[in-house]
């Protein structure tokens, strides 16, 4: 293979270095969104996971700094107002944000970034930064299994569940601001639909910045042939 596609061996490597995409997940809690995540890491250890500051309370399988960065409220509205957050919203009465600093350095150095974060912080990402944006909406199949997939997670109190559930209706209420919807009736194809979406938008002409000389090559190699 030519040195302009050094990467052909990855699946869905763009031909020329190139800076990486931005993956957002959005769904009501408990529709499968952090399984999903967790999948995708798993399978592409090259996809660096964006963790969020929050003021919330750490649930007991939680750990600081690899699932969020738990902050005191007043240490969250220093970084919010020193304009360290890329994006922040409320949630459930709870405040979460996307440290700037980190997604930035790895979206220089061509690194894909996911983003499990909620519509508002999504609309505030495509606002700045549509075209590296490629935003994922994962549906529940019912809102019955919603409630059981939040009752089986027996993390949070039941008032929690029922608020959870309440938000569930306007987070849906937003699918149409992103670029794919998935419904996650069965997690192995939700799962597959998923990795299919983040290696066809890899491939993105735009994403291909290697792409020109290429084209120029063939067209050389083609006019000496038919000369
Ligand atoms: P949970 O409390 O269940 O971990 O998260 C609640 C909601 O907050 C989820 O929908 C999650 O995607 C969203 N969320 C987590 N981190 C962020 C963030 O940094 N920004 C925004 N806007 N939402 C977030």
């Amino acid at each position: 293979m030519s040195d302009t596609n050094e990467n052909a061996a990855t699946p869905g490597a763009a031909i020329g270095g190139r800076r990486g995409l931005m993956l957002i997940l959005s769904s009501p809690s408990g529709a499968g969104k952090s399984t999903l995540a967790r999948l995708l890491l798993e399978q592409n250890p090259d996809i660096y996971l964006s963790v969020s500051v929050t003021t919330r309370g750490r649930r007991p399988s939680e750990v600081e700094g690899v699932h969020y960065h738990f902050l005191t409220r007043e240490r969250f509205e220093r970084l919010r107002d020193a304009g360290d957050l890329l994006e922040w919203a409320e949630v459930h009465g709870n405040f979460y944000g996307t440290p700037r600093e980190p997604v930035e350095a790895a979206l220089s150095a061509g690194r894909d970034v996911l983003f499990d974060i909620d519509y508002q912080g999504a609309e505030q990402l495509y606002e700045k930064m549509r075209q590296d944006i490629v935003g994922v909406f994962i549906l529940p199949p019912s809102a019955a299994e919603l409630k059981t997939r939040l009752e089986r997670r027996a993390e949070d109190a039941s008032g929690v569940i029922e608020k959870r559930l309440c938000n569930a209706r306007t987070e849906i209420a937003h699918w149409r601001d992103y670029n794919y919807v998935l419904v996650n009736a069965d997690l192995n194809s939700t799962f597959a639909n998923l990795r299919n979406i983040l290696l066809a938008e890899r491939l993105r002409r735009e994403r291909q910045p290697g792409l020109e000389p290429v084209i120029e090559r063939l067209d050389r190699e083609l006019a000496e042939l038919v000369e």
